[in-house]
């Protein structure tokens, strides 16, 4: 095996196991966003993202107890705000901030034909 073979073995891995706990997360908890406490259903269940509390994403204990449902806005200000800890710089506007795609339901932005994984 390669190494770009390996590396993207292992990516497959991460993104099999996100998709794990998301669904699992989905069905154990109320689809609200744990922050703004909007509702998500239908479609917009994929805006509807899990974070973890204590920000590693290897600790994913089956009672859920590390998990929490934020909407993709609140995420991102949550790691945000995880980012700034410590550093004393103002939290900014962080809405238009990059580096999104490790969470699920980013293409929930544009209509996505065909794909619907929340189906239950
Ligand atoms: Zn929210
Ligand atoms: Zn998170």
């Amino acid at each position: 095996m390669s190494h770009s073979d390996a590396f993207k073995k292992i990516q497959q891995d991460l993104a099999d196991r996100e998709k794990g706990y998301r669904a699992k997360a989905l069905k154990m908890f109320p689809h609200v966003c744990g922050s703004c406490a909007r509702e998500f259903e239908g479609k917009n269940l994929k805006e509807l993202t899990v974070h973890h509390k204590d920000h590693n994403h290897d600790n994913n204990p089956p009672d859920g107890s590390n998990w929490e449902l934020l909407c993709v806005y609140c995420h991102d200000n949550e790691h945000e705000k995880h980012k700034m800890k410590g550093y004393g710089g103002p939290v900014d506007d962080s809405f238009k901030s990059e580096g999104f795609s490790a969470f699920d339901g980013l293409d929930s932005f544009f209509p996505v034909a065909g794909k619907d994984e929340n189906k239950s």
